[in-house]
C-alpha cells in the first residue's frame, strides 16, 4: 500500500481569528476607541489605555495564528504596559501575522456600550482601525449597539473577527 503524503509543512490558504474584551468606564480619564480619542466624560480603566476594540482585535489576530494572547504577550502586571498606547499591542500582533505567513484581509467588529453614541464616530473609527492595520476602509466592519437587559451599562465591550489568507 503506497504511503499517505505528509504535508506537515502545508499551511491552510485562509484562517479566521476572533477576539472579545471589556473595560469598565472610570473618570478622569480619556476614551479611546480604535485609537480614536472621544469626547466622553468617563475613559476606560485598564492597565494600558483601555482601548477595548483595538484590544479584541489583538486577540482576533494573534488568534488567527492560535499565538498567545494580548494577557500572555504584554502581561497587565508588567509596569512597562501602564498606560501604553494599545496600537503598540495592535501593531506587534500585526507583525505576528505576517511573519506565521498570512496578510490581513478584512475585519470586522462590534462595540456594546450604553455611551457616548458611537454613530458619529463610525467613519473615524474605522479609519483609524484600517490605518493602523494597513487595509482600506471598506474591510472594516464596525457596529455598535446599546447593551439591553444585559446589565453592563457602565462597561464597554467589543468582538472582533478577522480573515488571514496566506501569502503566496
Ligand atoms: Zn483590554
Amino acid at each position: 500500500m503506497a504511503k499517505k503524503k505528509q504535508r506537515p509543512t502545508a499551511k491552510p490558504t485562509i484562517r479566521i481569528g476572533y477576539g472579545w474584551d471589556s473595560h469598565e468606564f472610570q473618570s478622569g480619564i480619556p476614551l479611546k476607541i480604535g485609537g480614536v480619542t472621544l469626547p466622553h466624560p468617563e475613559g476606560l480603566g485598564g492597565h494600558s489605555d483601555g482601548d477595548v476594540l483595538l484590544h479584541a482585535l489583538t486577540d482576533a489576530l494573534l488568534g488567527g495564528i492560535a499565538a498567545p494572547d494580548i494577557g500572555s504577550l504584554f502581561p497587565p502586571s508588567d509596569p512597562q504596559w501602564k498606560g501604553a498606547d494599545s496600537a503598540v499591542f495592535l501593531r506587534e500582533a500585526l507583525k505576528r501575522v505576517r511573519a506565521a505567513g498570512y496578510a490581513l484581509v478584512n475585519i470586522d467588529s462590534t462595540l456594546i456600550l450604553a455611551a457616548p453614541k458611537i454613530g458619529p464616530h463610525t467613519a473615524a473609527i474605522r479609519q483609524s482601525v484600517a490605518k493602523l492595520l494597513g487595509i482600506s476602509g471598506d474591510c472594516v466592519g464596525l457596529k455598535a449597539k446599546t447593551p439591553e437587559g444585559m446589565g453592563t451599562d457602565h462597561a464597554a465591550i467589543a468582538h472582533a473577527v478577522v480573515l488571514l489568507k496566506r501569502k503566496s
